[in-house]
């Protein structure tokens, strides 16, 4: 990954803890008050096989503990719902459906657990996802009533069971209802926060990012050059610039038109930067002007790869048919260097390679020669 490329990536991604707490309070929560419930009904002789409990809570705790399972060995990541909000919703409506044809009685009462359900899935589903499962339990109820009064009549008092079903029904299409309206509002929520992660982004690119070539921006690389720039002065790692101007720009433009000169412009980029190891830059100081940044790298070999590049540009990149060529001028730091002093000395050396005829690479004579 390249250095711009690391600056704007973003961490994202689930926070599987909440998941595993999100499964492990709907299972074993949810599913222990409804066990609780079911065994008081045992207890008040209104849940009517006894032999049945056992068998069938067993079976809907392995469905529990499945869910846990799959959260904590972490398989829930490959899906496109880590909080497996619908398996969840569907699997503990059936448990609570099948369990609750057994119970006579306080049938109400423990289907009113299905509201509880539809609270786990609050933030999660859609409308139409909540209007289906609700259909499918508030059926299943029915038939739960109607299967019970077939083959055991003696115990169902089939219109005071129907009246309240008829209530559940009503007040389930009522929750179904809000829950829609709380699910619109949480996905504007949503998209609202999208687009402000967005705009951020975007600014954040903005600062430090050159447009059309996708480089760094002259005040950003300048401000990396800096903090490099001390690092170096402490002793703490090599540094070599160089400026890149490309020649006689303005004609390409002339020739050929500022779109072919915008392409001129991204290919040199493109070019340049294949050159970069993990901690070196290159940035787009203006027009056709730029600047790499080396870090760690001998002076020959920057000299190399400076070369490579002036050749490759030559060779690979033309516009109307005419080679593009660039002048480059390199200079390593030294101690003492200041960020202006370094900078200059890579400027006087990109001016020598413009005055020797251009499209080749100058290098700095050292400072103290210089100053000579
Ligand atoms: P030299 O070899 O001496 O560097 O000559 P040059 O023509 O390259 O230098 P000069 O500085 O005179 O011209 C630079 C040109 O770059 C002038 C300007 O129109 C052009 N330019 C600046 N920014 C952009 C840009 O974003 N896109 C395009 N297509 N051209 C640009
Ligand atoms: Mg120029
Ligand atoms: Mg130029």
């Amino acid at each position: 990954m390249g250095a711009l490329e690391q600056h704007l990536s973003q961490s994202g991604g689930i926070r599987q803890g909440r998941v595993v707490r999100y499964v492990a309070f709907a299972t074993l929560v949810g599913g222990g008050v409804h066990t609780l419930a079911c065994w008081v009904a045992l207890q008040l002789s209104f849940f009517r096989d006894y032999d049945a409990f056992e068998p069938f809570f067993t079976l809907a705790w392995i469905g529990h503990g499945l869910f846990l399972a799959l959260v904590l060995s972490g398989v829930n990541r490959r899906c496109r719902d880590p909080y497996l909000t619908q398996p969840l919703l569907w699997w503990s409506t059936l448990v609570l459906v099948v369990s609750v044809y057994q119970i006579d009685q306080v049938r109400l009462p423990v289907m009113m657990l299905f509201f509880a359900i539809l609270q786990l899935g609050l933030f999660r589903s859609t409308r139409r996802q909540y209007a289906r499962l609700s259909v499918a339990c508030v059926a299943g109820y029915l038939a739960g009533i109607l299967l019970a009064w077939q083959w055991h009549p003696e115990r169902v008092e089939l219109a005071v069971e129907l009246i309240q079903w008829f209530g559940f029904a009503l007040m389930t299409a009522a929750i179904v209802f809000m829950a829609g309206e709380i699910g619109l509002l949480s996905q504007r929520l949503a998209d609202r926060n999208q687009e402000l992660a967005d705009v951020v982004r975007w600014t954040r690119a903005l600062a430090v990012q050159d447009e059309l070539t996708g480089l760094f921006n002259r005040r950003y690389a300048t401000e990396r050059l800096a903090k490099l720039r001390e690092l170096a002065d402490r002793g703490g790692l090599s540094l070599t610039v160089a400026y890149a101007d490309l020649d006689h720009f303005k004609h390409i433009n002339d020739r050929s038109g500022h779109q072919e000169g915008d392409r001129v412009l991204r290919e040199f980029a493109a070019l340049g930067s294949a050159l970069l190891d993990e901690r070196d830059f290159m940035a787009r100081f203006g027009g056709e002007e730029f600047l790499l940044v080396f870090v760690e790298h001998p002076e020959h070999e920057v000299w190399a790869r400076l070369e490579r590049l002036r050749s490759g540009l030559a060779q690979q990149v033309a516009a109307d048919g005419v080679p593009v060529t660039v002048s480059l001028g390199m200079a390593c730091f030294q101690p003492g260097d200041s960020l202006d002093g370094l900078l200059q000395r890579a400027d006087a050396a990109l001016y020598r390679a413009k005055q020797a005829g251009r499209n080749r690479v100058e290098r700095a004579a050292p400072a103290l020669e210089e100053a000579l």
